[in-house]
């Protein structure tokens, strides 16, 4: 319950929100342009957004109305300059977004985000099943067909959300930001190097390699 992500085009306020949010145990992920927000609040490998209001490409009320249609369990938190409240107020009547005023105090912000992120039960499934292989969420054990195979942390982290976005397209950006965080080098390799474990371990064709684009489940 501790995966925020930001998605703030102003790189004073979101590095002041993320390097806090980092200090409190939380694991923020930073995008600075509305499609690619909207995007990744949809993966459901967030706990919770805190979303700005006014973005590049798609602005925060699209992505709200979004989110609230696609993932209504999703717990939002709307920065909005003072002077368009009474709008903000409006647009957030019967959705689960909470909103924060901008300029805010970090204080204020992190309760907010405590209060939404209080445990409701969890809805994600226990068992996620491609093919042969079953990845027991809650225990996290591994298994093809019925051996149990031993995965590290990181790499039952990757197996994860792979497996959840079965059929879909990940990019080695995307994986990079929701298994290792949204500081690690772009450049590196290191996505590359775990799904080559992952392939080791659970069978070389379970995850495609989609050229120029990353890394399928099917
Ligand atoms: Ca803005």
């Amino acid at each position: 319950m501790n995966r925020v992500l930001i998605v703030e085009d102003e790189v004073r306020i979101s590095s002041f929100i993320a390097k806090g949010l980092k200090a409190e145990g939380f694991t923020p992920t930073v995008v600075a342009d509305g499609v690619i927000g909207l995007d990744y609040a949809l993966t459901g490998e967030f706990d919770l957004v805190v979303l700005d209001i006014g973005l590049p490409r798609l602005d925060g009320f699209a992505i709200l109305e979004r989110v609230s249609v696609e993932r209504p369990e999703m717990p939002i938190v709307v920065l909005t300059a003072r002077d368009s409240l009474t709008d903000t107020v409006a647009a957030l009547e019967g959705g689960a977004a909470d909103f924060m005023s901008k300029p805010f105090r970090f204080a204020e912000l992190l309760a907010r985000i405590r209060l939404r992120l209080r445990p409701l039960g969890d809805v994600a499934p226990e068992e996620i099943v491609v093919g042969d292989v079953k990845l027991d969420v809650r225990s996290r054990r591994a298994y093809v067909g019925s051996k149990e195979v031993e995965l590290s942390a990181r790499e039952l982290a990757l197996a994860e959300v792979l497996l959840r976005h079965q059929g879909q397209v990940l990019s080695r950006e995307q994986l990079l930001s929701l298994v290792w965080g949204y500081d690690f080098d772009p450049g590196s390799n290191i996505v590359d190097v775990y799904v080559g474990y992952l392939r080791k371990k659970l069978g070389s064709d379970v995850i495609k390699t989609v050229r120029g684009l990353g890394y399928r489940v099917e």
